[in-house]
């Protein structure tokens, strides 16, 4: 009884940090108080999580933090949360995020920004912001989150948390709203690997729903959890240490956390990837081609935000202009344009054949080595407002990060280290596809190993 009655407090817990704190940080953006305290008495043991506002639930709005969808509430569940429900999570409402999760701040929220905990003048990364937030700050143990090209990861490293990105297929997107349909991909947020481990171990799996998901074994990823890494080989690709663009103390980190893993008997290796540096052109090419089409669903006939007009187009135009924010807009241009007939071949399909040479890139890395390690962002948590209006300075903020989503691996980012005034730093780890085990692994022995996520937000 003891045990049961110590645990149902965990998500009443979470309900009084996220009363004392969530308005200063604005990280989930609507709870029902009334209906988690009824689901933590059927689940006395269950563990509360947060889920990401671009992820369907079942009567609860779902909104992708865009006016277009305001009001919205699916009439169904994704599959992810079907199998949260089924294994006893306790849901804790739906977390900020950017417009769409078009963003790496979570400043184009219709909601308004989150905050990052470490410094609340600060952005907590997106578009997963606040899913990063909510765990960094204690509001909830775990979230669920989103990454179409760093969106799990990259508030992860800015925030001082665990964040996985799976391999492509491993969770099913069905009753994600799509963004990228080809980038896509659920996955954890959490305070350590462990809890990260637990989470994926209940969202992943074949769905027959999603004809993208793919059928392969799933082991159980906290048998992973070995604090041992003696001879595993580890590839540090060049390309992700330039001389210009990556922070001084970020750097330091990463190449501390190299000798770390060193020290525990990993087995180091130099690689390259020649074709990183069109990384980021070819995903801002081929992410807003796919947005732009996803996005055409948006118009005032099915869902949301209805602007009435004289006639169809009118209505359309309308509710499109209304609901849109401008980052969702410039996305719609930039794909539509990208997509459309005569530059079709010079754009999309070009960076559709520069995808595959990343993806051989990675490919041909791991034929010498079990895991990549990278910084998982070139610099700490910007201020808010800094690169609201530098839309080119805000996409940087991905360069490490999208290149495994264009492959479809799977990568992880874990705490590393902090800089002087305090401000997390994240270390990403890509693995082979579907060997999210070795990640796990690697992650675990360096976090047993370390104290960096121990350390907390003084909020
Ligand atoms: N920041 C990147 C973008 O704006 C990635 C977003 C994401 O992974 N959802 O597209």
């Amino acid at each position: 009884m003891h045990s049961k009655k110590a645990i149902s407090n965990t998500a009443k817990s979470c309900l009084d940090r996220i009363g004392a704190i969530n308005e200063k940080l604005n990280a989930i953006i609507y709870i029902d108080k009334d209906k988690v305290r009824r689901s933590a008495e059927e689940k006395p043991s269950g563990i509360p999580v947060t889920i990401k506002d671009n992820i369907c639930v079942k009567d609860e709005p779902t909104t992708c933090a865009s006016k277009i969808l305001e009001n919205f509430k699916p009439p169904y569940d994704a599959t992810v949360i079907k199998k949260l429900k089924d294994a006893g999570f306790i849901l804790m409402g739906k977390a900020n995020m950017d417009e769409f999760a078009f963003g790496s701040s979570c400043e184009t929220s219709c909601y308004g920004p989150t905050r990052n905990p470490w410094d609340t003048k600060r952005i907590p990364g997106g578009s997963s912001g606040g899913s990063a937030c909510a765990v960094a700050s204690g509001e909830v143990p775990m979230a669920l989150g989103s990454d179409t090209g760093g969106s799990i990861r990259q508030p992860a490293a800015l925030s001082g948390i665990v964040g996985m990105k799976p391999t492509y297929g491993r969770v099913s997107r069905y009753g994600l709203i799509a963004f990228a349909s080809s980038l896509d991909q659920i996955g954890p947020l959490a305070g350590n690997v462990r809890d990260a481990a637990v989470l994926l171990n209940a969202i992943s799996g074949y769905d027959e729903l999603d004809s993208t998901s793919r059928d392969v074994a799933c082991p159980d990823f906290t048998k992973s959890l070995e604090n041992d890494v003696r001879k595993i080989k580890i590839g540090v690709p060049r390309e992700y240490f330039p001389e210009k663009g990556l922070d001084g103390e970020v750097k330091g980190a990463i190449l501390e956390s190299k000798d770390i893993l060193q020290d525990l008997g990993v087995e180091l290796i130099d690689i390259g990837l020649p074709h990183t540096e069109y990384a980021l052109s070819c995903y801002y090419i081929i992410a807003p081609a796919e947005a732009s089409s996803n996005l055409a669903r948006f118009d005032g006939d099915q869902y949301g935000l209805r602007k009435d007009a004289k006639n169809m187009i009118d209505m359309h135009l309308k509710t499109r202009t209304a609901g849109f924010g401008d980052e969702a807009k410039r996305r719609i241009l930039l794909g539509t344009y990208s997509l459309s007939s005569g530059y079709y071949e010079a754009y999309y399909l070009k960076a559709m054949k520069v995808r595959t040479k990343i993806k051989n890139d990675f490919l041909e890395a791991f034929k010498k080595c079990d895991v990549i390690l990278t910084p998982t962002t070139p610099a700490p948590a910007f201020k808010i407002g800094e690169k609201i209006n530098d839309p080119l300075g805000m996409y940087l903020s991905d360069i490490f990060t999208i290149p495994a989503n264009l492959a479809g691996i799977p990568g992880i980012s874990i705490p590393c280290g902090f800089t002087k005034k305090g401000l997390p730093i994240g270390l990403q780890l890509l693995g082979k596809p579907f060997d999210e085990e070795t990640l796990f692994r690697v992650a675990y022995a360096f976090e047993q190993n370390t104290e960096f996520h121990k350390r907390k937000p003084n909020i």
